[in-house]
């Protein structure tokens, strides 16, 4: 049997054995997906675990797709100008980090939302992590132009600097600059995000959107964010963050297997599991 996992700390609440094992079994691969729960200190030698000949690969999450970069023995697509790595692949007992979140980002506008990103204008709100990700693949899909804006100005100005060094036209966005240009305003802050800094919250006042903007956010917990929820209550077209989640499994699966990913069976098993979580079976005995 074959095994790929998910490292990170902590990983007790990840979707990705979910849908995994649902895209293992609905692929007939003899494989099953692992939880690597790994605290900073151990990370090194999990990674070096990847080589055994039964491992597939492994994804990284939260607390460290940017310390596993020089662990690695090479990077691949854009995973070296992101700085981070989201799934590493064994390749015989040599590891290639990649980063698939803003692939998988892009894929999900186009097959969920039927938004190209080719030529348009599009808004992120945040510069962290995720953003870098999403910002790097909208380049590489050639938008038109993105703006980026966040809390903290100097991570939003860095980010509009590696994106242009890397060919994107990538602007920073300030408190009062215009945003109906934007055909696409997509949060990538935590603001939305049960268990976050602020669940309650918007990343951004929506008057100042265009209202034949497509929103989308990110977070996929709740499926419905107060920011999406408000976009609708404008007449926004919205896009959720589950299908970014299962595309950019979607890309890792078949990075390790090197077979389409079967993204039906992938999005139902996540979809299910979401709904467990959400309305959890009643416990006890009835008398
Ligand atoms: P991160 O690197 O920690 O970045 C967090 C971002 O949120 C930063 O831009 C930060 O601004 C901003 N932020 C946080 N709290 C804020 C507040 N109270 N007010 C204003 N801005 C605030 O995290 P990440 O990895 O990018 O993840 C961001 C979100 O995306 C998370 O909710 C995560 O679950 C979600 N996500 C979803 C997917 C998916 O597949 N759907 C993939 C990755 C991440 P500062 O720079 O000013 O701190």
């Amino acid at each position: 049997m074959k095994r790929a996992g998910i490292i990170g700390h902590p990983v007790a609440h990840s979707l990705s054995p979910v849908f995994q094992e649902a895209a293992f079994r609905q692929a007939g691969l003899n494989a099953r997906y692992e939880l690597w729960d790994t605290p900073l200190g151990a990370l090194p030698v999990r990674v070096e675990s990847l080589r055994a000949a039964d491992v597939l690969g492994a994804n990284v999450t939260i607390p460290h797709k940017e310390a596993v970069v020089p662990l690695v023995d090479e990077l691949g697509g854009q995973s070296r100008y992101i700085g981070a790595v989201n799934t590493i692949v064994n390749r015989n007992g040599r590891l290639v980090g990649f980063n698939t979140d803003g692939p998988g980002f892009v894929a999900a506008l186009r097959d969920e939302a039927a938004f190209e990103v080719a030529g348009r204008s599009i808004l992120l709100l945040g510069a962290g992590g995720a953003a870098r990700g999403i910002a790097f693949a909208l380049a590489d899909a050639r938008a038109a132009a993105i703006g980026i804006t966040n809390r903290t100005v100097d991570r939003a100005e860095r980010l509009v600097a590696a994106v242009a060094a890397a060919g994107g036209q990538a602007t920073v966005i300030r408190p009062g600059d215009p945003l109906h240009r934007f055909e696409c305003v997509v949060n990538c802050t935590s603001i939305g995000m049960n268990g976050g800094p602020d669940p309650s919250g918007l990343p951004i006042e929506l008057d100042a959107l265009n209202p034949g903007a497509l929103a989308v956010d990110i977070v996929y917990v709740p499926e419905v964010t107060p920011f999406l929820a408000a976009a609708r209550d404008r007449g926004m077209r919205t896009l959720g963050g589950l299908p970014m989640l299962i595309y950019q499994g979607a890309l890792a699966f078949e990075l390790w297997t090197g077979i389409p990913a079967p993204l039906d069976a992938m999005a139902q098993a996540a979809r299910a599991e979401l709904q467990r979580r959400a309305n959890p079976p009643a416990t006890g005995t009835a008398r």
